[in-house]
């Protein structure tokens, strides 16, 4: 019972094993340097996976989506739109280069952006728009896509709960101008607690993001291009060669070591998703038909990777409220049940912004209703029929 507990605690999203010790080992013994092999390495790993042209590994996910605004030459006043359903990096990338950022509601169904009220929200100014592949089914990409080519607007995909998603065969993070990816601990892979990626097909918004990601700093050579630090490969000392910067940048660089990690994680990453949605399957089989609760929806032509397992609540039929059911669940069965996302229109941030509970009537009526499962590849099948289990037993029978 003790484990049985732990596991339903605990809030890790990945599993590490011998191949990331070894990993690790290799890159400590050349003296874990940052940026270096081990992260080109990962990048171009990464990139495959995904099927697009360029990756850059950076600190983590709220600095992916952060450096795509930057490379879009997002400045105040440019309208930035996302998802009130998500969280507060999503928005937040916007707002701390001082766009002007709003909403757009979302699918009663899916939870994410709704395509059909986005295009209520574009104006002319409009420059950017986060979609979030929510919990790890993609957003209606095809009508998202269609209005940015329309409009032309850049979208960023927000992927950082979809690494592995699928969309028409496409993968998560292959279909905007970027796709930013989180290896925070609790996601579907992890580089040591910290860590994300920006993937892009367009070369020039590539070199734009790797030069701001590490001080905009670029070499001249003698018989050198003039390149970004990152892609030099100077033979130190052996030509005369001067560090130059084109701009006042950041530094958002990865580890090797975490890097190393990340390509341990990503051979994994398919089994790991694997086993969340088998999890997730056998957990909609046993609450199908429990009254009061709306299970997930898999729409066609999507791969789901379940970063999280989303649970609707109609206190009414269910017997019980959203407030009342995390509470019984952790004092009384030792569950931790999630309420992500706390709208962010209803948040001071957004609230200091201008912005009042209510705005976003889909969202504001979820916020009431929607808990998360913890859901993590560790969970045994005792961990998942406990949990199931408590669940129903507090269902109005
Ligand atoms: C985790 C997450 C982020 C931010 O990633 P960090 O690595 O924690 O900075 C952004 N958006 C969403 C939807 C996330 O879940």
């Amino acid at each position: 019972m003790a484990s049985i507990k732990f596991e339903l605690e605990s809030k890790f999203g990945s599993m590490y094993g011998a191949e990331e010790q070894q990993a690790m080992l290799e890159v400590l013994a050349k003296n874990a340097p940052t940026s270096g092999d081990a992260c080109i390495q990962f990048e171009n790993d990464f990139a495959a996976y995904c099927g697009v042209k360029y990756a850059r590994a950076c600190s983590n996910g709220t600095a992916a989506l952060f450096l795509s605004l930057v490379g879009l030459g997002i400045k105040p006043g440019d309208r930035v739109l996302t998802t009130p359903l998500t969280w507060i990096a999503t928005a937040a990338a916007g707002a701390t280069l001082g766009a002007e950022v709003d909403f757009v509601d979302v699918d009663p169904v899916t939870y994410n952006m709704d395509p059909e009220q986005l295009a209520k929200k574009i104006t002319p100014n409009t420059r950017a728009v986060l979609p979030v592949h929510l919990y790890g089914q993609c957003c209606d990409m095809d009508a998202i896509l269609a209005l940015a080519k329309q409009h032309g607007f850049a979208v960023v995909e927000d992927a950082c709960h979809a690494v592995g998603a699928e969309y028409r065969g496409r993968k998560a993070g292959s279909m905007g101008a970027t796709g930013c990816f989180s290896f925070h601990e609790q996601k579907n892979m992890s580089t040591l607690g910290e860590g994300g990626i920006i993937t892009t097909d367009d070369a020039d918004l590539f070199e734009r993001i790797a030069l701001y990601r590490s001080h905009c700093t670029r070499v001249y050579g003698k018989s050198t291009k003039y390149c970004s630090l990152d892609e030099a490969k100077l033979p130190m000392g052996k030509r005369f060669w001067w560090q130059d910067f084109d701009d006042c940048g950041y530094n958002f660089r990865m580890t090797d070591i975490q890097a190393a990690v990340g390509s341990a994680q990503l051979k994994k990453l398919d089994a790991l998703n694997q086993k969340r949605i088998e999890i997730c399957a056998h957990i909609s089989e046993r609450l199908q038909g429990v009254p009061g609760l709306t299970l997930p929806a898999v729409l066609p032509g999507r791969k789901h990777v379940f970063h999280l397992y989303p649970l609707q609540i109609d206190p009414g039929v269910f017997g019980m409220n959203k407030e009342d059911f995390v509470y019984a669940m952790r004092e009384e069965r030792g569950i931790r049940i999630g309420t992500h996302y706390i709208p962010l229109h209803w948040t001071t941030a957004f609230q200091k912004r201008g912005f009042r509970k209510g705005q976003f009537p889909v969202a504001d009526r979820l916020a009431d209703r929607l808990v998360t499962l913890p859901i993590h590849p560790r969970l045994t099948p005792e961990g998942v029929d406990y949990l199931v289990d408590s669940i129903c037993a507090f269902a109005r029978h």
